[in-house]
């Protein structure tokens, strides 16, 4: 998929035709998003659809996906995080029609004849989709290890647990 997508859109404009558009976007230049990324060299996969449901709702449905490299919070090494976000916007044109709007859209609020940059709706979704706190899987993470060498006693302690019980049960056995 090597598509360019377009800088800024008119959803309500392409929602009334009924667009598809997928393409690539690169995660270079999301500034917002950039604090959170140990690098930012990959392309986001982008697939939307502009259209208009049976409720007269005007909406922006599709998928992003791409891998975020974030850094771990135990170990600060990098973690590869992949994202697979379903997207579904429903736009509105003020804030008090957020709530009319059907609980699967997010609210998108836009003038009838605004344009959006796509780069800005990609980022809003990847910010939500971010961990709260970015770390390895503990199996995966070289603080573990680190950790259990630094604190061998809780270790053994954890280590024995299952003997204390195994013990216990041998008793009632015997
Ligand atoms: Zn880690």
């Amino acid at each position: 998929m090597s598509n360019a997508l377009p800088d800024r859109v008119r959803p309500l404009e392409l929602a009334r035709t009924g667009t598809r558009m997928e393409g690539e976007l690169a995660l270079q230049g999301m500034d917002r998003l950039a604090p959170s990324l140990a690098r930012a060299g990959e392309q986001v996969q982008v697939w939307l659809h502009f259209g208009c449901d049976a409720q007269n709702v005007r909406y922006i449905r599709g998928r992003v996906t791409t891998t975020l490299e974030l850094t771990c919070q135990r170990c600060l090494e990098a973690m590869l995080f992949p994202v697979d976000i379903a997207v579904s916007l429903g736009i509105i044109g003020a804030a008090a029609e957020a709530e009319r709007l059907p609980g699967a859209y997010e609210p998108l609020l836009l003038d009838e004849s605004e344009s959006v940059s796509l780069k800005t709706v990609v980022e809003d979704e990847l910010l939500l989709a971010l961990p709260l706190v970015a770390l390895h899987d503990p199996s995966e993470c070289r603080a573990t290890e680190v950790l259990r060498r630094l604190r061998p006693e809780e270790g053994a302690r954890e280590g024995r647990r299952p003997f204390v019980g195994l013990a216990e049960l041998l008793k009632t056995r015997i």
